[in-house]
């Protein structure tokens, strides 16, 4: 491992100094992505800044009755703060179900958003197996491979197959949520949760999100909502591992109980969390129980999803969780809101 030198910040101001005025500068936060990329190579900071004593841990009520939530709060304690679990079950249930207790009480929403892909060939030790994302120019060997379970089936091209692996994202990008980042000077730029991320045919592979080099994540703000949500999570173990794919909805009922509208968003298909579009009218005026009439109704959505090799058994999976997010944000009784 490279050397390097270690501070401690003790405000955001001399932060996004730092990132402004010199190159290889990393940030720390709870350190557990940064720290396996220093060690695998992926990163080789000259100097790292430790932004755990930054004021950026309130949760707070916005205006719209939403929540603004600091980015260095942990995951633990958002996915167990009573206004999320009421108020965002998806959001709540994205993050408990993500990596162990332990991680969870180290990690924060920041650490979160700019994890990278879990793909194998990018994760490499010293970097030793053809990745475009990680070594510019020598192909990928995901492509070549040709596994489904890690791979996108949508928004990928021939350079990198690979999905980005945070579930808390899919679910701020079904709630329509806003990640808030500061950039030199302290100007504020508030950026949608589902353009956040980057899939290889919006920009080159080795840019992941649109963070800029010279800006900090200070928030996540999840509008305020009336309309019930779930998280499901598909995953080859119970626990402590990434999703193979997984689904966030959220769900407007008519007094009939039936689907007046819905918004979901994917993970685990494309570098980034992947909102089916046009998924209303498909279900509007279906009963959330009926699961044979939403299989059919959505199947148009996954019409489109292209895994670069295998039978496409992800395209179906995720078809299956998004009925299951559907029905399960559908069963989040009035009371519990
Ligand atoms: C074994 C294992 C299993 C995991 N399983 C899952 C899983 O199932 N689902 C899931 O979603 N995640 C999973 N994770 C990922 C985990 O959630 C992330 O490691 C964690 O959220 C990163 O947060 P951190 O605070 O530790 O980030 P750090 O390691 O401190 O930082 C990671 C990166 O984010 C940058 N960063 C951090 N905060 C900010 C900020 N405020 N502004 C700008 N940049 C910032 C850092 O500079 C660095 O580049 C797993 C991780 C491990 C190691």
């Amino acid at each position: 491992m490279k050397e390097f030198t270690y501070t401690r910040a003790a405000d955001t101001g001399s932060v996004l100094a730092a990132l402004a005025e010199r190159p290889g500068v990393a940030l720390l936060a709870g350190g557990t992505e940064l720290l396996n990329w220093l060690k695998e190579g992926i990163e080789a900071p000259d100097h790292l800044i430790d932004i755990g004593g930054l004021p950026l841990y309130d949760i707070e009520e916005t205006a719209d009755g939403g929540l603004r939530i600091g980015a260095l709060q942990k995951m633990a304690d958002v996915a167990r703060h009573p206004d999320v679990v009421r108020r965002f079950p998806a959001l709540a249930r994205s993050l408990l179900l993500a990596a162990s207790p332990q991680l969870r009480n180290m990690a924060t929403l920041g650490g979160n958003l700019q994890q990278r892909t879990r793909c194998p060939y990018f994760r490499a030790e010293t970097g030793a197996l053809p990745c475009n994302k990680r070594t510019p120019g020598s192909g990928c060997a995901a492509l070549a491979a040709g596994a489904e379970d890690t791979a996108a089936l949508f928004g990928w091209t021939e350079e990198c197959v690979a999905t980005h692996p945070s579930d808390m994202a899919v679910a701020l990008a079904a709630l329509d949520a806003t990640v808030v980042v500061c950039g030199p000077g302290g100007t504020e730029r508030r950026v949608p949760a589902d353009a956040f991320h980057l899939t290889p045919q919006e920009a080159p592979v080795q840019r992941h999100t649109v963070l800029r080099d010279d800006e900090l994540i200070t928030a996540v703000e999840v509008p305020g909502t009336a309309w019930p949500s779930a998280y499901v999570k598909v995953r080859e173990r119970a626990s402590y591992e990434f999703a193979l794919v997984s689904a966030a909805a959220l769900v407007d009922l008519a007094d009939d109980g039936t689907l007046r509208a819905a918004r979901v968003a994917l993970g685990g298909v494309a570098h980034k969390p992947w909102v089916l579009d046009g998924i209303t009218p498909l279900v509007a005026g279906l009963r959330p129980a009926d699961t044979a009439a939403l299989h059919a109704a959505v199947g148009p959505l996954f019409e489109e999803a292209r895994p670069p090799a295998g039978e496409g058994f992800k395209a179906d999976l995720a078809r299956r969780a998004t009925v299951r997010a559907l029905r399960d944000a559908a069963a989040v009784r009035e009371g519990d809101r």
